[in-house]
């Protein structure tokens, strides 16, 4: 174990991944910044976070009687926040304990970090373009540095809804369609049962959100969306997602107080790494992996 750790550690493909990782959050820094964002800090340990559509194993934590849970994604937060200042995002890192049929994906780690972002009263389309916007940012201000392997993609990126590529491809339609493609583009209009029930249910069955796909095989990059905020929605939602009242009840009593409109997404950071430099994993995207059902530092 240690000696795979030491040479990793010493390796040049992920020394430069690294690098390059670094550079890419300054970017995402200064673009955001310059678009009047408020950078706010992670959420680490909270009764609140994320219930995620797939199963992962819990990480919980008690703590003077009282149970917290490492985060999964700051979604909760991030609306909470709103209340407070119109245009945030946090490099929040995510604990998700995932099953090992997700270790050979080359997108999965069980420890990571988003790039949360959330915007008030945006809509879906402000998310996207302001996505792509960042991208082009990001990849023309890196190839000025660094012989990255990734071009700078071309606004806008193509839109698919998730009903025309299920048709089109069927259950395996992301990997297809990512295999397929030579520029990112985004799935939307994502159904129901898919989801989380935070994002935004514009009409039945259906949701206003959006997933980034990176091409050349890649696969996902980002999930997002419009949300629900309304008191009656969100309790409409959890019940019909088969989660329980009470488990959510924390958020409910914020919700009844009122929750602002908003939009955002989490943009996975060793993702954009390895789409950005052709890595075969994230697990070389990061000097400390936690690679799904190994024993890591
Ligand atoms: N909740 C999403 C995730 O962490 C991100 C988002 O919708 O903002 O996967
Ligand atoms: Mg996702």
């Amino acid at each position: 174990m240690i000696d795979g750790i030491y040479s990793r550690l010493k390796n040049e493909q992920v020394r430069r991944a690294v690098e390059i990782q670094s550079a890419i959050r300054m970017e995402m820094k200064r673009f955001l910044h310059e678009r009047g964002f408020v950078e706010i800090p992670p959420v680490i340990i909270s009764p609140l976070t994320d219930p995620l559509r797939h199963e992962t194993y819990e990480a919980h934590i008690n703590y003077y009687g009282h149970r917290y849970s490492l985060t999964k994604s700051m979604i909760f937060h991030k609306q909470l926040a709103l209340l407070s200042l119109n245009k945030i995002f946090s490099f929040s890192p995510n604990i998700r304990l995932e099953p090992l049929e997700r270790r050979e994906t080359g997108r999965h780690l069980a420890e990571f970090t988003q790039l949360d972002l959330e915007i008030r009263d945006a809509t879906r389309e402000d998310v996207m373009s302001l996505v792509e916007d960042m991208l082009v940012h990001i990849l023309s201000s890196l190839r000025k540095k660094y012989d990255v392997e990734a071009g700078v993609p071309k606004k806008p990126f193509e839109r698919i809804t998730f009903a025309e590529v299920y048709r089109r491809y069927g259950e395996d339609f992301e990997t297809l369609l990512s295999k397929e493609k030579k520029e990112p583009f985004w799935i939307i209009d994502m159904p129901i049962h898919s989801r989380e029930f935070y994002d935004y249910e514009y009409k039945p069955g259906v949701l206003r959100d959006m997933d980034l796909i990176y091409p050349m095989g890649f696969g996902e990059a980002a999930s997002g969306g419009e949300r629900e905020h309304q008191y009656e929605r969100i309790v409409d939602r959890i019940r019909r997602g088969g989660y329980h009242l009470e488990d959510f009840s924390i958020y409910l009593e914020f919700a009844k107080r009122g929750l602002p409109s908003s939009a955002g997404i989490g943009i996975g950071i060793e993702r954009l790494t390895r789409y950005v430099c052709s890595l075969d994993s994230v697990e070389d995207a990061t000097l400390f992996p936690k690679v799904i059902g190994e024993f890591s530092i």
